[in-house]
C-alpha cells in the first residue's frame, strides 16, 4: 500500500533514519517545486535533509514590477526582493517541517550560474564540493542537465563535476522543472494525501512567484513528482553533438565545454568541429575534453528577453579521441 504510506516504491532505496538527502536549488520555490514530496518522505522516516540554495532569486524584474508597482528595477530593489524571496522560502521549509538551519545559500547571481561556471569553474565547483562534503548526503537532488532554465543546466554540471574523485559519491536523482522528460527513465514519488497537501501549502508561501506565474507554478506542483537517472554520454555515437542549428545562425552561435581539465569556449567559426559524412556536427574533443565527465553547450550570442536555453548541455564523454570514422577534416561547421 505505497500509496498510502508515502513509502519509497519502484527502484527507490529505502528512506530511514539513516537516510541523508541533499537538494540542489538554484532558486528559491525549486525545492518545493522539484522535491516537496521527497523531502517529507525523508524527514517522515527520521532522515535528514539540506538545502543548497545557489541563488537569492533577486533577479525577477516582472514580478518585482508588478507587486512593487514600479518600472526600474535597481541594485537595491533586487537585493529588497532576494529578502522578500528568502522569507517566503523559510515559511515554504517550515511548512515542509524543515528547520532553518538546513539552507545553506550560495548567494551567486540569479540568472548568472551558467557565466559563472564558465568563468570560475574552479571555484563554482570547490563551492558547491564544500557544501557536499559537509553534509555526506546518501542521496543528492539535482536539476536535471536538460532543464530550459540555464541556472538549472549549469547547476548540474556543477554538480558532476564537483562529485568527480569523490571517494564514496551519493545517489544521484535529477529533477526537471522547465522542459520535458522525453524518453529518459524515471521514477516517481507515491505521496500520501498529508504529503500533497504539505506540497501545495509549502508552494502557498511563495507568494511573489504565484503573482504572474501562479497557475503555471500550480501545475508543475500538481504533476507527478518523478526523479529521472543522470544521463550518459551517447555510446554509439560519441564524438556526435545532437544538435543540427541552421547555417545561417554561424555567426551568433558559441560552443562551451567544461570537464575536469579545463573550460574552453569558442566562437562557431573557430570551434573544433568537423561535418560528418552523416551530417552531423563531430567534436574530436581537444586534450582538455578527454578529461570525464565533459559536458559541451551550444547556444545563441544574442540580447532577447528570453531566458531559456534552445540547444542547452549535453554531455559528451570519449574514451578514445584518436579516431573518428567518417569525419571529413576539411568541412567547416557551416
Ligand atoms: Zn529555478
Amino acid at each position: 500500500m505505497a500509496l498510502m504510506t508515502g513509502a519509497p516504491v519502484d527502484g527507490w532505496p529505502e528512506f530511514t533514519a539513516r537516510t541523508r538527502l541533499l537538494v540542489v536549488a538554484p532558486h528559491p520555490d525549486d525545492e518545493t517545486l522539484a522535491t516537496g514530496l521527497l523531502l517529507q518522505q525523508v524527514l517522515a522516516a527520521g532522515g535528514e535533509v539540506r538545502i543548497l540554495l545557489l541563488t537569492a532569486g533577486g533577479n525577477n524584474p516582472w514580478p518585482q514590477r508588478v507587486l512593487e508597482r514600479r518600472w526600474r528595477i535597481g541594485a537595491e530593489d533586487r537585493r529588497r526582493w532576494a529578502r522578500r524571496r528568502a522569507a517566503e522560502l523559510q515559511q515554504a521549509l517550515a511548512t515542509l517541517g524543515i528547520a532553518p538551519n538546513a539552507l545553506q545559500t550560495l548567494d551567486w547571481p540569479d540568472l548568472g550560474v551558467t557565466e559563472l561556471l564558465l568563468r570560475d569553474t574552479g571555484l563554482a565547483v570547490d563551492a558547491v564540493r564544500d557544501a557536499i562534503d559537509r553534509f555526506s548526503p546518501d542521496l543528492l537532488a539535482v536539476p536535471s542537465l536538460h532543464d530550459r532554465h540555464p541556472d538549472h543546466s549549469a547547476a548540474h554540471v556543477l554538480v558532476r563535476l564537483a562529485l568527480v574523485g569523490h571517494a564514496a559519491p551519493p545517489e544521484l536523482l535529477a529533477y526537471l522543472v522547465h522542459g520535458h522528460a522525453a524518453d529518459r527513465r524515471s521514477r516517481p514519488i507515491s505521496p500520501t494525501p498529508a504529503q500533497l497537501a504539505g506540497k501545495r501549502a509549502a508552494l502557498q508561501a511563495h507568494r511573489s512567484q504565484l503573482a504572474l506565474s501562479g497557475r503555471r507554478l500550480r501545475r508543475l506542483a500538481e504533476r507527478e513528482e518523478t526523479f529521472l537517472e543522470p544521463d550518459d554520454p551517447s555510446p554509439s555515437v560519441p564524438t556526435a553533438l545532437p544538435w543540427r542549428p541552421p547555417r545561417w545562425l554561424g555567426p551568433w552561435l558559441r560552443l562551451d565545454v567544461v570537464s575536469p581539465a579545463a573550460t574552453q569556449r569558442w566562437t562557431w567559426r573557430r570551434a573544433p568541429l568537423r561535418r560528418g559524412a552523416d551530417g552531423a556536427l563531430h567534436m574530436p574533443l581537444p586534450a582538455a575534453g578527454r578529461a570525464q565527465p565533459c559536458f559541451v553547450r551550444l547556444w545563441l550570442d544574442l540580447r532577447t528577453p528570453w531566458i531559456f536555453d534552445h540547444w542547452g548541455w549535453c554531455r559528451m564523454d570519449v574514451a578514445e579521441p584518436a579516431s573518428f570514422p567518417g569525419v571529413a577534416p576539411q568541412d567547416r561547421p557551416g
